[in-house]
């Protein structure tokens, strides 16, 4: 039987790990909507198609291909799993987002790779727009200087050069981009549960996730 639980919240929120391991732990699939926006941002950069030029976007999403396989994302069978989280990418990505046809897209795809599954998935608007009906919604948080401290240390870890500024700057700038969106804000849906992870563990949090899925299902 189809069992979704919607993870929401700003970047760096921690939603990527604890979604994975919860994910893990409790046998749901892990599906990273972000990843699919950042695809199409590559894609963007790579062919450089302009936020305004409409024609180019539509005819580009009837090109593109995403998929996910072991923990890797593909755009049109290339590995893109590193691309995706690159500077120029995080510097587009808000924007890509908030063009109406591409959000349309991608929530289509977000239904149909959860489609009669049981799935963890994460995003920013998983529990207001693309799954209302969610079984267990979640809204997790922490301090932008927490999530940015977050951010760089994860990108050391995958050898990707930013620093400390210049990722605080970036989360700042895309809160504030994905709040106001006028297609699909992020903001917490109303029978959310509000998990704020600025001064807890992985394992804390982790623990409270599962605790509030085994309370709903
Ligand atoms: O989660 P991540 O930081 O990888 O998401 C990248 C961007 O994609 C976000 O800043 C947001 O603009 C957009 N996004 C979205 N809706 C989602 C997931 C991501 O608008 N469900």
């Amino acid at each position: 039987m189809a069992f979704i639980v919607a993870i929401d919240g700003p970047a760096g929120s921690g939603k990527g790990t604890i979604t994975k391991l919860v994910g893990e732990k409790l046998g749901l699939i892990n599906i990273d909507t972000g990843a699919m926006y950042r695809c199409v941002t590559v894609y963007m950069l790579r062919n450089n198609i302009k936020l305004n030029e409409k024609e180019k976007v539509k005819k580009m999403l009837k090109e593109i291909n995403i998929e996910f396989k072991s923990e890797k994302v593909y755009l049109n069978q290339e590995d893109v799993t590193n691309e995706i989280r690159k500077t120029e990418v995080n510097n587009l990505v808000s924007q890509v987002s908030h063009l109406i046809e591409i959000r349309e897209n991608i929530t289509n795809l977000s239904r149909k790779v959860a489609d009669g599954k049981e799935v963890i998935m994460e995003g920013r608007d998983i529990g207001t727009n693309v799954f209302p009906n969610a079984d267990v919604k979640i809204y997790l948080d922490a301090s932008p200087e927490e999530r940015a401290n977050r951010r760089l240390k994860q990108n050391q870890e995958k050898g990707i050069e930013s620093s400390y500024q210049e990722i605080l700057e970036n989360i700042k700038f895309r809160d504030n981009n994905d709040k106001s969106s006028n297609v699909a804000p992020l903001k917490q849906a109303e029978d959310a549960i509000y998990i704020d992870s600025t001064n807890m563990t992985i394992e804390e949090v982790v623990n409270k996730v599962i605790d509030v899925i085994k309370k709903k299902g």
